[in-house]
């Protein structure tokens, strides 16, 4: 599909709260809503350098901690989130496509791959950037092939043999993502598996309040979660933040949260993880810091 027809629409002082998952109050003074590919190329061609904006997906994995941001918020359209049959095992995805809406897709067409997947609320093209996985499955591993906007405002295709990823690094990440082509398995057990793994989602992590998913990486071998809970830390709470009482890893907002509380308690993690333990947490969420 190509996504070309709008001009770029400017938002001015945009409350960010609706649009990360941890519900934190925060305003963009700008936020570039783009509609087409066209947009993102004049975009990346205006900014002088990366750093000079915040590139936001289902917000799911960011922590904002300024109440007013110093640089524009991009977020892709509605004409970035769609599903295109390329053949019988490989879907074109766009980038602002919800996981949701995929795994609804292949459960209605009997395509395997992304069940482990199930339940995290992400954009495609946020899972690519951070190679979100679960349960042993990586995003990643299903692309055969990425659409993305280098910093020149070039559209670059990139082979799935030249995407490189590991444990939540993923070569896209220093790129704007725009679509990406996954290649399926045929199966008719797809509802059942997503239901299962729905399930052991449900069981172990925490959806009773917002949070934005497992704060710190797991250390080789251990969970972060596991050494959390070990240091009595689960039900810690600091105004309106706590570590979760079901994952030690989740800081959950439990009532009106500011950016200060959720920073005492990962502080407070490190260093009791570190004292005990001799092992220095790293953080897996991404910081919006001015
Ligand atoms: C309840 C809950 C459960 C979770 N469970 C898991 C899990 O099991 N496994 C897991 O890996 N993660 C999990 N997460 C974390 C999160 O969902 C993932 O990190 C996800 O990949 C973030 O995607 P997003 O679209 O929300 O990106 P955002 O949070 O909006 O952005 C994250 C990063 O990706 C970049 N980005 C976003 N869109 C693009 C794009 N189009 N092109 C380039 N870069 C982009 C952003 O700039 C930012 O640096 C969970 C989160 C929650 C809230």
């Amino acid at each position: 599909m190509d996504v070309r027809t709008h001009k770029p629409d400017v938002r001015k002082k945009v409350s960010l709260k609706i649009f990360n998952t941890l519900r934190l109050e925060a305003i963009a003074p700008i936020m570039f809503v783009a509609h087409s590919t066209d947009d993102l190329s004049e975009f990346a061609k205006r900014v002088c350098s990366w750093d000079d904006f915040y590139l936001l997906g289902a917000g799911s994995n960011i922590f904002i901690e300024n109440d007013i941001l110093n640089k524009p918020v991009l977020i892709l359209g509605k004409e970035f989130s769609y599903i295109e049959r390329v053949d019988s095992l490989s879907l074109e995805i766009g980038a602002a496509t919800a996981l949701s809406k995929v795994i609804s897709y292949t459960i209605e067409q009997n395509l395997r791959g992304l069940e482990e997947l199930a339940g995290i609320p992400a954009s495609i093209g946020g899972m690519m950037a951070c190679n979100a996985s679960s349960f042993g499955k990586e995003l990643l591993s299903l692309v055969e092939e990425a659409a993305v906007i280098d910093e020149s405002g070039e559209i670059k295709h990139v082979k799935k043999s030249d995407i490189r990823y590991s444990y939540r690094r993923s070569s896209l990440e220093n790129c704007i993502i725009i679509k990406a082509i996954l290649r399926f398995d045929e199966a008719c057990d797809v509802r059942e598996k997503v239901i299962s793994y729905l399930g052991k989602r449900l069981d172990m992590q925490d959806f009773s309040y917002p949070s934005a998913g497992c704060i710190f990486k797991n250390p080789l071998n251990v969970s972060a979660g596991y050494l959390i809970d070990k240091c009595g830390l689960k039900g810690f709470r600091v105004g309106g933040a706590q570590v979760s009482l079901k994952h030690g890893n989740f800081i959950i907002n439990r009532a009106d949260a500011k950016a200060g509380d959720i920073n005492y308690i990962i502080a407070v993690i490190k260093e009791r993880v570190n004292e005990r333990f001799g092992i220095i947490l790293e953080e897996e969420i991404v910081r919006w810091k001015i």
